[in-house]
């Protein structure tokens, strides 16, 4: 009976990938010291008497250096996250995932946590082994310091996180007798999913949770940047005597197809063994490949220690495998490049010209226009201002437009970040106000006059 049964689901093979150095690792290295550094140092860092970097959600206010984003901004922040999703359709176009293998917060907290591993555990055989043996007091103590050390980095992990939205000194002066409910379940929440996702999903969420793995054949071409296999050198591949020259030399001493049969790889498997998604490059391009360049510093090392040129697993394009040339500038680079330029430019030129107050005037709704007692038209308007500073201000508010007496606060006091409503009026003597009319409105802070900003709006008068 039992032979009949057929299990749709198969247990994931635990990867034990082994560590390596070289360039390319010393370069993922060095981009996980430099974000991670940034996570969590960033909150602690004080700008201008304040938290350097925090997201304000009560306030609607977002601090990032100099720079507060207030509601009326979430505009750039639209177009930063814009941008951002087009510089990966980018770089993919260009250089493949070098998002997964080098920025992906997966990536580097699942490279942290295998350094952790490596450190506690021993490289791939010592951990194979150590998996095992039965539970013995080494081994306990072993696993329990390879917890404890996971659970406290995933915890201030979890921690950092709600740091960015709540001030951290103050969450770490209150912790842990005045946390409220909302703080406990952001803080091990985060700190869960971090734990999970980086000591035991890994390259799980990789191949079957991340969307843009799947998709990411689609941005590539056969001028992208990828990790590849050089198959014209590298097969037949297999195992050979340490004195056997690379597939080059000995065509170049004119030895015979026979001898020289036997392509450079050496079948040592060492580009397997470091993969942390359990891959073999050799295989070709695969979608669960994340681009991390541990098998091209793997097989480099097999490389030199047998005296062969390194780059038999590098980072190359399609056309280039095939002895074709490659073309750096293709219609999708070009567009994808001018539409992020423009995007970056135009955010660019937004935060720099924008004004910290935002003027609207409002028509009333109730009447076109109306006679004052004197026999003055007059038409009444709402003006909304938007004081975007961390400070008070005063404000002065004029009409431009000749012909107009405005009847409004002399001066328009706001305290810091105020949305300030006010009822105004315009009035124009009957005999000019005929027909409709445009009129401008002017409000100046009266601290630095040469800040102003003008509004169109429309007076109605009779006939
Ligand atoms: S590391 Fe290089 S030589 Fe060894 S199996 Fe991989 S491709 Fe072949
Ligand atoms: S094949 Fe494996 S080791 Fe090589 S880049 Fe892809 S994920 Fe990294």
């Amino acid at each position: 009976m039992s032979d009949d049964l057929v299990f749709l689901y198969e247990r994931a093979a635990k990867i034990y990938p082994r560590a390596i150095d070289g360039r390319f690792q010393k370069l993922r290295k060095a981009a996980v010291f430099w974000l991670l550094g940034m996570y969590y140092l960033f909150p602690w860092l004080n700008w201008d008497g304040r938290q350097m970097v925090l997201f304000d959600l009560p306030a609607r206010k977002f601090y990032v250096f100099s720079w507060v984003v207030w509601p009326q901004d979430f505009i750039f922040l639209a177009a930063f996250l814009i941008a951002c999703a087009l510089s990966l359709f980018f770089f993919t176009a260009l250089a493949g995932r070098l998002w997964c293998g080098y920025a992906c917060p997966q990536t580097v907290w699942t490279e942290v946590f295998l350094w952790i591993e490596h450190h506690t555990e021993g490289d791939r055989n010592a951990r194979m082994r150590l998996d095992k043996v039965p539970m013995s007091l080494r081994k306990f103590r072993i696993k329990a310091s390879k917890q404890l050390l996971w659970i406290g980095l995933a915890l201030w992990t979890g921690f950092t996180f709600v740091g960015f939205f709540t001030p951290i000194r103050q969450l770490a002066l209150d912790f842990p007798l005045q946390w409220d409910l909302t703080r406990w379940f952001w803080v091990l929440f985060y700190g869960g999913a971090t734990y999970a996702n980086a000591a035991y999903l890994r390259e799980q969420v990789c191949k079957y949770m991340c969307p843009y793995a799947r998709f990411q054949s689609a941005m590539l071409d056969r001028d992208s940047l990828i990790i590849s296999y050089d198959e014209s050198r590298g097969e037949p591949r297999g195992a050979r005597r340490r004195d056997v020259p690379d597939r080059a030399s000995r065509l170049q001493e004119g030895s015979t197809p026979s001898t020289a049969e036997l392509g450079d790889c050496i079948e040592c498997k060492a580009c397997v063994l470091v993969c942390p998604t359990g891959i073999d490059i050799r295989k070709g391009l695969q979608y669960e490949c994340i681009g991390c360049a541990a098998c091209i510093d793997a097989c480099d090392e097999v490389m030199d220690k047998v005296g062969y040129p390194r780059g038999l697993v590098r980072y190359s394009t399609e056309n280039a495998m095939q002895g074709k040339a490659s073309r750096l500038l293709r219609p999708r680079v070009i567009i994808y490049g001018m539409i992020l330029f423009a995007l970056c430019a135009s955010v660019l030129l937004g935060v720099l010209l924008r004004k910290p107050v935002i003027m609207d005037v409002i028509r009333d709704r109730g009447a076109l226009y109306r006679f004052a007692n004197d026999g003055r038209v007059e038409n009444a308007y709402q003006v909304k201002l938007i004081h975007q500073r961390e400070e008070p201000g005063v404000y002065e508010l004029r009409v431009l437009t000749p012909g107009f007496e405005l009847v409004a606060p002399a001066r328009i006091e706001v305290t810091a970040g105020q949305v300030r409503n006010l009822a105004v009026t315009l009035r124009q003597p009957e005999e000019a106000a005929r027909g409709a009319k445009d009129v401008v409105l002017e409000v100046i802070d009266v601290a630095d006059p040469t800040l102003r900003v003008q509004e169109r709006t429309r007076f109605f008068g009779p006939g």
